[in-house]
C-alpha cells in the first residue's frame, strides 16, 4: 500500500473516510471460504449480493457475528435473508455488527455454511464513480477494514480465507479479481457473468473486485509461468501498457531474491479509483488512476506492491499493530530492487530520503513502530514505512546478505498463508543466525525515536580523533566511520557503541579527516553541541 498519489496531482490525504476505522477485535471463528455473488447495474448504485460463508467455530457458540455496515439514510447494506443451509435464521443488524442466531448451537471445531442475501448502496468499500475519463467504474477498496461496507465478512487481517467473486454486470464492463477467471459468460443480451476464484487464503483487506471498460494486455509469461497482465482504461492504454510492462521482470527479481515463487496464480496490474497510491490486492494490484507516466516513472511503486504479494499478502501481520511487517518489508524490498535496477547510489539516495522522513516524523510522534493505536489510518506513517524499511536494511547490514535472504525465505515459508507478529519474525531471525536479537528488536521497534548522536572530531598534535556520544536510553550500534588519508582514499572501520560513548584515535598523522556513516548505513539523528 502506498498512502497517497503524488503523480500528476496534489497529494491526496486520507481524512475523508466514512467508516469509523477502529482496530477490529478478533472473533473465535475462522472463515474458510467466501463466495460473493454480486449484481452491478448502470441504472442504480445499489447492488444485490449473496454471500456464502464457510465458517469454522473455534468456541461453542449460539450466534455467528459478522461485520457488515448497516444502512442509514440512502446508503448502507440491508440484509433480507440469512440461512444456514436451508434453515432460515433470525438476525440482528446494528451499526456494523451482523448477528446470525443459530438454529442449533455450534460446537468448537464445527464447520458450517451460511448464506446471506442483502442489498444496498455501498457507503464505502466499493467505490462506484466516474473515473478520470468520465466513464462509470466499480472498484473495491478494502484497506484496512472497509470490506464490511459492502461484504458480510470477518473483517480482521488474521482471518484468512479463499474467496470467489461471481459478478453480474452490464456486458460493456470487464471484471477483474483475485485468482483465476473460471467463467465469463453472456447471460442475456445486455449482461454477462464473470467468475473469479482464488484458492490461497486471503485477508479481507486484499480481496478485490474491479469492473470497468478495460483494455487488457497479457505480457509474455514470466519464468515461473505466472501470467502477468495490465488492466487499464482504454484512453491510457499506450502509456500504461508500457509502465506496467516493468512488472514481469520485477516479479522475477523478487521470486529469485526471496527464494520462493510468486504466491498467486496470476498478477493483474489494474488502473483503478483506489484512494491509495497503490493497493496490494492479492494477484490484482490496484494502482491510483493518475499514477501514469508512460515512461516507467512508477517502477518503485510497482516494485513496492509486487513485494507485498509475498509480505503483506501471502504472509500477513497478525494485527495492524505489526503493520511494519507489511509496509517496512515492501519499502525495504523496493529499495533492494531499486539498487539492483538503477545501482547502489540510487538505493542510497532513496534510503537517505527515507531517513529524512523518519527524522521529521519522530519530532512530532512519540510512538514506537509496533503500535497498537485504534486509529488505523494513522499507521500509514514514516514508522511503518520508512523506519520499518530502515530496520530491515540495518538487519541486512548486521547479518550480511546471504543470512538476510535466508531469514526472508524462512519467515516466508513458515508463515505463508498465515500470520506473524514482530516476535515471530524475531524468533526466525534468531533461529537463522543462532543468537539473540532481543536488544535489536526492542530498541528499534518497541522504543520510539532514533539514536541521538553527538559527534566530535578534532586534531590533537596532528592526530585525528573522533568521539561519539549518545543520549540515554542507549542503543547498541555498530557505527561505520570513514578514515580519509593524505592520498584522499577512504578506509572503513566499525565502532561498536554500547554505552554512552565510543572513541577512535589515529595512530599517526596520516589521517586527514574522519566522516561518520559515509555509506548511510545507520538511522540516527546528529545532535549538535
Ligand atoms: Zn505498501
Amino acid at each position: 500500500l502506498i498512502p497517497f498519489v503524488t503523480w500528476g496531482m496534489k497529494k491526496r490525504l486520507l481524512f475523508f473516510l466514512l467508516l469509523p476505522l477502529f482496530a477490529p477485535a478478533q472473533r473465535p471463528i475462522d472463515v474458510q471460504h467466501y463466495r460473493f455473488e454480486v449484481e452491478l447495474s448502470d441504472a442504480t448504485d445499489a447492488i444485490n449480493g449473496t454471500a456464502t460463508l464457510t465458517v469454522t467455530f473455534l468456541k461453542d457458540a449460539a450466534q455467528l457475528e459478522l461485520d457488515l455496515m448497516k444502512g442509514s439514510d440512502e446508503k448502507g447494506m440491508y440484509v433480507f435473508e440469512a440461512r444456514e443451509e436451508s434453515t432460515r435464521l433470525r438476525t440482528q443488524h446494528n451499526g456494523s455488527l451482523l448477528v446470525l442466531n443459530l438454529a442449533t448451537p455450534a460446537k468448537a471445531g464445527e464447520t458450517r455454511r451460511f448464506t446471506i442475501q442483502y442489498m444496498g448502496t455501498p457507503s464505502d468499500g466499493l467505490i462506484i464513480s466516474r473515473n478520470r475519463h468520465g466513464d462509470r467504474t466499480f472498484f473495491s477498496d478494502h484497506w484496512p477494514n472497509r470490506a464490511q461496507a459492502w461484504l458480510p465478512c470477518n473483517d480482521h487481517p488474521s482471518d484468512k480465507a479463499s474467496v470467489e467473486f461471481v459478478v453480474t454486470a452490464p456486458a460493456r464492463y470487464q471484471v477483474v479479481s483475485n485468482g483465476q477467471r473460471i467463467e465469463e459468460k453472456a447471460i442475456d443480451g445486455a449482461r454477462k457473468r464473470t467468475h473469479w476464484k482464488e484458492t490461497a487464503p486471503l485477508s479481507t483487506k486484499i480481496m478485490a473486485m474491479g469492473a470497468a471498460p478495460f483494455a487488457v494486455r497479457n505480457y509474455a509469461p514470466s519464468e515461473g509461468g505466472v501470467p502477468v497482465s495490465a488492466w487499464v482504461y482504454p484512453q491510457d492504454s499506450t502509456a500504461l501498457f508500457f509502465d506496467y510492462g516493468a512488472a514481469p521482470s520485477i516479479l522475477r527479481f523478487f521470486a529469485d531474491y526471496i527464494g520462493a515463487p510468486f504466491p498467486f496464480s496470476k498478477l493483474a496490474n489494474v488502473q483503478s479509483t483506489t484512494i491509495f497510491g497503490g493497493m496490494e490486492n492479492a494477484g490484482a494490484i490496484f494502482y491510483a488512476e493518475n499514477a501514469v507516466t508512460g515512461k516507467r516513472g512508477t517502477e518503485e511503486l510497482i516494485a513496492h506492491e509486487i513485494a507485498h504479494q509475498w509480505f503483506g499478502d501471502a504472509v500477513s501481520e497478525k494485527s495492524f499493530a505489526h503493520l511494519w511487517l507489511s509496509e517496512g518489508f515492501a519499502t525495504a524490498l523496493a529499495n533492494i530492487y531499486i539498487g539492483h535496477r538503477f545501482g547502489a547510489d540510487s538505493a542510497r539516495r532513496r534510503r537517505e530520503a527515507d531517513r529524512e522522513a523518519v527524522l521529521r516524523f519522530v519530532q512530532t510522534s512519540n510512538r514506537p513502530v509496533v503500535d497498537s493505536t485504534e486509529d488505523l489510518m494513522s499507521l500509514l506513517n514514516a514508522n511503518s514505512y520508512q523506519k520499518g524499511g530502515w530496520v530491515l536494511f540495518m538487519l541486512q547490514q548486521e547479518v550480511g546478505d546471504s543470512l538476510f535472504r535466508r531469514i526472508l525465505q524462512t519467515h516466508y515459508q513458515r508463515y505463508r498463508g498465515g500470520n506473524a507478529d514482530t516476535r515471530d519474525f524475531q524468533a526466525v531471525v534468531e533461529e537463522v543466525c543462532g543468537r539473540s536479537f532481543r536488544t535489536f528488536f526492542d530498541q528499534w521497534l518497541y522504543r520510539p525515536g532514533v539514536p541521538q548522536l553527538q559527534i566530535e572530531t578534532k586534531q590533537e598534535e596532528g592526530m585525528a580523533r573522533i568521539r561519539i556520544r549518545q543520549a540515554p536510553p542507549y542503543y547498541q550500534l555498530p557505527i561505520e566511520i570513514g578514515i580519509i588519508g593524505a592520498d584522499g582514499k577512504m578506509s572503513l572501520e566499525l565502532l561498536p557503541l554500547q554505552g554512552g560513548e565510543v572513541e577512535w584515535k589515529a595512530k599517526d598523522r596520516s589521517v586527514k579527516r574522519i566522516v561518520v556513516d559515509p555509506n548511510s548505513r545507520l538511522l540516527y539523528r546528529e545532535r549538535k553541541g
